[in-house]
């Protein structure tokens, strides 16, 4: 049975006092969580090893990288290989967000490879994929999504299949209070669920978690995470008030 996932992406945000509280908020909220759901925080680079030691006795809790790039060593200045993210244990890795894809022109080509530095060191990617507002507005937002999948996901053999996530957020729903409605949260992921049938069967698209992202609340998580394609949510601005990510942990079906 595929996981449900709450996952928070602080994006570049906390100072390491902040990014301290927060995580200390969290644990104190001492939340159980069962073997088939897991949260996973994403939380900038600087604060990847003491994310790591505080949650190192919260079962069900793992920690994310945001971005990591393609090649394991040498000279890119500013840059983070998979391979140092695997050295100091973290779990998983946000590939492709719609932040980094806009703002730091990442393809899918690129993020193909940068799926494939994950899987050859041990990195489970979150995989973001979704279509800007004039895409969804021309109604070609199933064609739009299903390229981004393609190109950067069917490259890989089936017995990969089970270590990466994906995450499916609108642009137009991201950082805008804009949320999509969990019907139309669900259209989308059957699509995608669809998408991987065809190219891997219904047993793989089956047990691959889909999570849906923007402007996931406390408010709208429950009703959202409800819809069978939906594994959980992809959380930005809620992820950083504990008692909203807390609830929206709670929420998981
Ligand atoms: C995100 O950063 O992935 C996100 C979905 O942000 P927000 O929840 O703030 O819309």
């Amino acid at each position: 049975m595929r996981k449900q996932i709450a996952a928070a992406n602080w994006k570049m945000n906390c100072t390491l006092q902040q990014a301290n509280d927060l995580l200390d908020g969290l644990i104190k909220e001492n939340i159980s969580i069962s073997p088939d759901r897991e949260v996973i925080v994403a939380v900038p680079f600087p604060y990847l090893m003491m994310a790591k030691e505080k949650l190192k006795n919260s079962i069900g809790f793992k920690v994310a990288a945001q971005n990591c790039y393609t090649k394991f060593s040498s000279a890119f200045t500013g840059e983070v290989s998979a391979a140092m993210l695997e050295s100091i244990a973290v779990d998983y890795v946000i590939i492709g967000h719609s932040e980094r894809r806009e703002i730091f022109g990442e393809d899918n080509k690129m993020l193909a490879q940068k799926v494939d530095a994950c899987l050859s060191n041990n990195l489970k990617p979150i995989f973001c994929c979704g279509e800007p507002l004039q895409i969804r507005e021309n109604e070609t937002q199933n064609e739009y999504v299903e390229t981004q999948i393609k190109e950067g996901l069917f490259h890989l053999q089936s017995d990969k299949m089970e270590n990466f996530v994906v995450a499916y957020e609108p642009i137009w729903a991201i950082g805008t209070g804009k949320t999509a409605t969990a019907e139309q949260a669900q259209e989308m992921q059957q699509h995608i669920r669809n998408v991987f049938k065809e190219k891997y069967g219904e047993a793989i698209a089956q047990s691959i978690s889909i999570l849906y992202g923007g402007s996931v609340k406390a408010s709208n998580a429950k009703e959202i995470f409800s819809k069978p394609d939906v594994d959980g949510g992809l959380v930005g601005g809620a992820s950083l008030i504990v008692a909203e990510f807390a609830s929206i942990i709670k929420s998981l079906k």
